[in-house]
């Protein structure tokens, strides 16, 4: 047996190699990966090597979506056993601290999150993780959805975080892969009003076929003019900016409705100038979040019970071998592709 590993060794580049299996210690499995998502993170760093302040040395190991088989557990494993299907919520927190303490864990400072530079991330055909951080597929999930729930996890904490409940109207700016993940968590907490945005038309097609009630080219038109128009004036009880820019960070503030919610979920990384009064007026509450926290196993319940369908979502599979290429095809055709997946 040998492990491959998909070695992220220059900007741009990654090779295949291999490394010795891991041995799982106390409280860990070691875990077969068979499938594991291209997140927009990956990317990024394929392309920059780093995010932020967080440079790579190379050889580094992307991924942090994924799922696969145990083929191994460590001491004090009680739920976990060979043969089991699971996926896997990536960070791992300190435990100690009060954030972990109170359960807002993301927010642990001392995180070891996969793929974030220095903790290694899952491309590979055999991982070590905390027992803890995994969760058993029900029978009726592959591991290719069980690999598209950490960015479901993203949409999940959005809409929990934006209070979606029965019956609300949202605007979901932006529909790429969280965008969608955004949606899909709305549909199932009970939104029966979903207008999405974006600038490309298949993305907004992708959206109608998953759920959205609505659709708005935002190239073609004003937003803020077309949600007037689509909510009777009332304009939206909950607004998701997933697009990660400034524009669509300020369009948010015109179509949120009178004590309505404004949600940022994209990472927008230059400054943005917000005229804050316009929010004061509608006394907006404002929200921010930074990946999820708690929600791997409800993400799970509502696949299950086909309150979400991510087969729907269908990502573009690639062999693992074609690591390579599949980064290059998430970058060359980004506006068509919603998630591309590894085989293993
Ligand atoms: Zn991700
Ligand atoms: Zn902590």
């Amino acid at each position: 047996m040998k492990n491959r590993v998909a070695y992220f060794v220059a900007k741009s580049k990654i090779e295949m190699g291999e490394a010795e299996i891991p041995a799982p210690g106390a409280g860990e499995v070691l875990i077969k990966v068979r499938h594991c998502g291209i997140c927009g993170s990956d990317v990024h760093n394929y392309i920059a090597g780093g995010t932020g302040k967080r440079i790579i040395s190379f050889p580094f190991v992307l991924g942090h979506e994924f799922a696969g088989e145990i083929v191994g557990a460590g001491e004090h494993v009680k739920d976990l056993k060979p043969g089991d299907l699971v996926c896997v919520e990536p960070g791992v927190g300190c435990g100690e601290c009060e954030f972990c303490k109170s359960g807002r864990y993301n927010l642990c400072a001392d995180m070891k999150f996969m793929s974030a530079y220095p903790n290694e991330g899952c491309m590979k055909d055999y991982v070590v993780f905390p027992a803890k951080n995994c969760f058993k597929l029900p029978e009726n999930l592959t591991t290719i959805e069980g690999a598209m729930v950490e960015p479901l996890a993203v949409g999940l904490h959005a809409a929990n975080r934006g209070g979606v409940s029965c019956g609300d109207t949202v605007v979901i700016l932006g529909v790429g892969c969280i965008g969608i993940m955004t949606l899909l968590a709305c549909k199932a907490k009970g939104a029966t009003n979903i207008i999405v945005a974006d600038v490309f038309e298949n993305r907004l097609n992708k959206a109608l076929e998953l759920g959205a009630t609505a659709a708005i080219n935002s190239a073609a038109g004003n937003v803020a003019e077309k949600v007037e128009e689509l909510t009777g004036g009332r304009y939206a009880d909950i607004v998701f900016e997933t697009a990660g820019r400034p524009e669509t960070t300020l369009i948010a503030a015109d179509i949120v409705r009178r004590g309505g919610t404004i949600v940022c979920v994209g990472n927008v990384s230059e400054v943005t100038p917000y005229r804050f009064i316009d929010i004061n007026m509608k006394e907006i509450d404002l929200k921010c979040i930074f990946r999820y926290r708690n929600v791997f196993p409800l993400a799970l319940e509502l696949i299950s019970r086909g309150k979400i369908d991510l087969k729907a979502v269908r990502p573009d599979i690639f062999p693992f071998e074609d690591a390579q290429k599949a980064f290059e095809y998430a970058i060359n055709n980004g506006k068509d592709v919603l998630k591309c997946v590894l085989e293993l």
